[in-house]
């Protein structure tokens, strides 16, 4: 069988991080069937029909959020309130079997309702005045609602890939509203008609929407519809247990981006947030596909830490291809030198990130850190890097620039091993020169070792930098 999953997020603000592991699940569930079962497909469905609430910029977040992340779906994306008049046409068969009727409540009659269930301190419950009344009884000129003629006895259970066999006393569940008196349809129709029409094998999402599930499911048998696998996953919460927010890191993953996190940890800490494999931490995405399985989602809500997610990201940058690292903060760099790295400073990123890598717990200080390599001569020298080269190290570096003339093979041995004769000739120490070769080179006062600065810039940009400050 083919699995089909789908995503289905409400535009209404940013994908955060929730809804980001919310379609990592069903990424990589889907993933996992393409690969090594009978077949995969991860769609991607906007459910916009609350038009009040629903934005263009909320959908941009989304697209941009899930592509950045590497969670791309398949086919078109589904529109929801594209597919009004399918839902309308689902209400008819509906209305058509008996499974629904028209309600002429009025707003009094169902304010009263609530009020008599508040009042006993119970959930608003509709008391079925329409669902056995003669439409002809129907007063004139009143728009009707429809609701779903829910069967009063027995139960409705779900088997629930995460938490188990749940049921509800049907009894407890009123007849819920299909489409509104205004004629548009609710979310639990439009949901329902959706997920049958796109051939949804297996609904996997948040269980704040757990209780929805029993009324989605009465309604899929009201339809003679199959009813889809449902894998209720825990909510993410705050590290101190309470309810997740912005000041607990429940930003959207655009701004984890413009921290500098790269989508592969987010994703691999995500992962590990509500899901395990043994005691693994870092999971490739690789491994993630052929390890995924929806028996090991953890029952209990998981929680979201800052600190680990920054760990996982060092570890990500620290084990990455400088190649690729170099290209994703090309970005970075392009904008912090208003302008293009050439291809000679490129390739001495590729080479300087091997160690700076090291030395970053995000893109945004790799960038820092090596942006040094992306600049050709003549660069920029700071304050601090400007007050180290004085008089005495110019001149000192003058006269080691007579020497660096000579050397034919620019490598870092060769280097360090003529630093240290020529300190030990001139009597000083290496901090002496290695300083102000450092202000010279990098224009800062911090940067990886001296001679391996040298050696990854080489001998011709190196010397022109020297000139550079050098010059009277
Ligand atoms: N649109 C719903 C939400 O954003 C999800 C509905 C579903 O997954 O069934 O919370």
């Amino acid at each position: 069988m083919t699995v089909i999953t789908r995503f289905a997020p409400s535009p209404t603000g940013f994908l955060h991080v929730g809804g980001a592991r919310t379609a990592l699940f069903n990424w990589l569930f889907a993933n996992h069937h393409k690969a090594y079962g009978e077949g995969g497909e991860f769609l991607l469905r906007i459910e916009d029909t609350d038009r009040n609430r629903s934005t263009k910029k909320a959908v941009d977040a989304i697209f941009d959020g899930l592509s950045w992340l590497g969670l791309n779906w398949d086919h078109d994306v589904i529109f929801q309130v594209s597919r009004v008049d399918r839902h309308l046409e689902a209400i008819e068969q509906l209305l058509t079997s008996g499974h629904a009727y028209r309600c002429y409540c009025s707003p009094e009659e169902l304010a009263e309702m609530r009020e008599q269930a508040r009042a006993q301190g119970l959930p608003m419950m509709y008391n079925g005045k329409w669902r056995d009344r003669d439409p002809a009884d129907a007063p004139a000129g009143v728009a009707p609602t429809i609701r779903l003629r829910s069967s009063k006895e027995g139960i409705t259970k779900i088997t629930d890939h995460v938490q188990g066999e749940i049921s509800v006393k049907n009894e407890t569940l009123d007849d819920m509203i299909l489409l509104r008196s205004d004629g548009t349809p609710t979310y639990m129709l439009a949901v329902v008609v959706d997920d049958h029409d796109m051939a949804v094998t297996h609904v996997i999402r948040g269980d704040d929407h757990l209780t929805n599930a029993f009324r989605q499911t009465q309604l899929f048998e009201a339809l003679g519809w199959n009813i889809p696998v449902f894998a209720h996953i825990p909510l993410i919460h705050a590290a101190d247990g309470s309810k997740l927010s912005k000041r607990h890191g429940a930003l959207g993953v655009e701004a984890y981006r413009d921290m500098g996190f790269l989508p592969d940890a987010i994703c691999n800490y995500l992962l590990r947030l509500g899901w395990s494999h043994g005691d693994d931490e870092i999971i490739s995405r690789d491994q993630a596909i052929e390890w995924f399985s929806l028996n090991t989602i953890n029952k209990s809500a998981a929680r979201f830490d800052v600190e680990k997610l920054t760990s996982i990201n060092s570890e990500y940058i620290q084990s990455g291809d400088t190649e690729i690292l170099a290209k994703l903060i090309m970005p970075l760099l392009q904008t912090s030198l208003k302008g293009r790295v050439s291809e000679y400073a490129t390739e001495r990123l590729n080479t300087g990130l091997a160690s700076i890598k090291y030395r970053s717990k995000n893109l945004i200080e790799l960038a820092e850190k090596s942006v040094f390599y992306a600049k050709n001569s003549p660069i920029d020298v700071d304050d601090k890097a400007r007050k180290i080269l004085t008089e005495d190290t110019l001149s000192r570096l003058r006269d080691i620039l007579k020497g660096f003339a000579d050397i034919t093979d620019w490598q870092k041995d060769i280097l360090d091993c003529w630093l240290n004769t020529y300190i030990e000739n001139a009597d000083i120490k290496m901090g002496e020169v290695a300083q102000p070769l450092r202000a010279a080179l990098t224009g800062t006062t911090a940067s990886p070792g001296i001679t391996e600065v040298l050696s990854v810039l080489g001998k011709h940009e190196s010397i022109r930098r020297l000139e550079d400050v050098t010059r009277v």
